[in-house]
């Protein structure tokens, strides 16, 4: 039976995991971190088609902690209201998009390919590897070594394998952007049931939801001109962020205050970069998926998706492709065009964050309109629209 090194266990990596032992190759997945961490990151919002290409493996993501957020509604830092839009598309059961603390989405993923028997080894962080005669020979920086058929690299924005696959591969984009985030808690502010809202503010932007019992998620972009160092991030503490935030949000709509008011917990701070175009996705025996090789913003949402759907069409072509050459072919073609997009898409969201005064004004003028023509279901279709059907051959593209 073939066997396929995966390389990070993440969004994509586990689902690749899964994907793939439903297509009769055999799996091990290799995770730098020595153990799971169920409380790594924050929140996110996982959209419709990334709920429906999980169900592909027959992974029901919708249970649980996900909380159904099936539309947004942005506000102006004034507090006008300046529109209301879909949070992708329901899937034909009702299902909607959701959101959902990382570490439980990670919990789920796992949960779901330990019961499947997959092999998930922590503590493999990949330092290099090279082609044998047979397949492919990984060295983790523990000095242990793994062979396969076949590698594949899923393992995030700064990826290793798209390093050793490609030297000249470009390096990850800052947008500008720093997110922000967090949980806070008031038992008086009321659920904001099935919405999320997003706060055009003077200086920065906002994002919110409020759950049962008051408990909130939310997280700030911050225009940032250069990027700050890790160091620099670490260096400052909840209650430095607060006071700079409640500093940033001083002139918007005071729901925001109270929220950073009532904080609960660490405050997470994350640069937000970008690929958006990788020239190398495949060579020989290795491959990329997820953030390895597109890493999206995530002001579209999307990018847990795409990791998820990459990993779907990829065991599809390697199942249905009578060799690997075409099967990493196949699948480069088919997801390239899409993933480009949903980059680009989301970077032009990003931009409308980080507007100076005047381009404030502007936006503030024309988002009703731009609003009304994304409120049309059949504007987003090509990105929430996107079914993968897992029993249908795969031909050669
Ligand atoms: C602040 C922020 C907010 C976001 N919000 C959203 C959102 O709301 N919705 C959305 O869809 N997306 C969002 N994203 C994007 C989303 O997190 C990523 O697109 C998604 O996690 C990509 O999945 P992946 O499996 O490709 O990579 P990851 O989830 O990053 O997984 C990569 C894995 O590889 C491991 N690894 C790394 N190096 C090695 C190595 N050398 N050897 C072995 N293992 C290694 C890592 O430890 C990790 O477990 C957000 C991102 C950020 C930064």
């Amino acid at each position: 039976m073939t066997k396929a090194l995966i390389i990070g266990g993440g969004i994509g990596g586990l689902t690749l995991a899964m994907a793939l032992r439903r297509a009769g190759i055999e799996p091990v997945v290799h995770e730098a971190y020595p153990q799971p961490d169920d409380y790594a990151g924050l929140f996110l919002n996982t959209a419709s088609n990334g709920l429906d290409a999980l169900r592909a493996i027959d992974v029901d993501l919708a249970r649980g902690d996900a909380f159904p957020i099936p539309r947004m509604i942005m506000w102006s830092g004034t507090g006008k209201r300046l529109g209301e839009v879909a949070n992708g598309t329901p899937l034909p059961d009702g299902t909607v998009s959701v959101c959902i603390r990382r570490g439980e989405l990670q919990k789920v993923l796992r949960a779901e390919a330990h019961a499947r028997g997959i092999a998930v080894e922590y503590g493999k962080r990949l330092d290099t590897y090279h082609d044998t005669p047979t397949g492919v020979a990984a060295r983790f920086t523990d000095g242990t070594e793994a062979t396969g058929d076949l590698l594949i690299g899923a393992d995030g924005i700064h990826s290793r394998t798209r390093r050793l696959l490609d030297p000249q591969a470009p390096l990850p984009r800052f947008t500008g952007l720093l997110s922000v985030g967090g949980y806070s808690r008031d038992a008086a502010l009321t659920p904001t049931t099935d919405t999320q809202h997003f706060v055009f503010g003077k200086r920065a932007f906002f994002g919110y939801l409020v759950r049962e019992a008051g408990e909130i998620y939310w997280f700030a972009n911050l225009h940032r001109p250069h990027e700050p160092s890790q160091q620099e991030l670490a260096a400052v503490t909840p209650e430095q962020w607060r006071q700079h935030l409640i500093d940033l949000f001083a002139d918007d709509t005071p729901v925001i205050r109270h929220i950073l008011g009532n904080l609960t917990g660490e405050v997470g701070a994350y640069p937000v970069h970008d690929i958006p175009t990788s020239p190398v996705w495949h060579r020989g025996p290795v491959a990329l998926i997820g953030d390895a090789v597109h890493a999206t913003s995530p002001s579209a949402g999307q990018g847990a998706s795409m990791a998820i759907e990459d990993a779907i069409v990829l065991a599809k072509c390697l199942r249905d492709a009578p060799d690997v050459t075409t099967a990493y072919t196949t699948y480069e073609q088919l997801r390239r065009p899409r993933v480009e997009k949903v980059v680009a898409y989301s970077k032009t969201l990003s931009n409308s964050k980080t507007a100076g005064p005047v381009a404030r004004v502007f936006r503030d003028l024309m988002m009703p309109v731009a609003l009304k023509l994304f409120a049309n279901p059949k504007s987003h279709a090509w990105m929430y629209d996107h079914h993968i059907e897992w029993n249908h051959h795969q031909e050669a593209a």
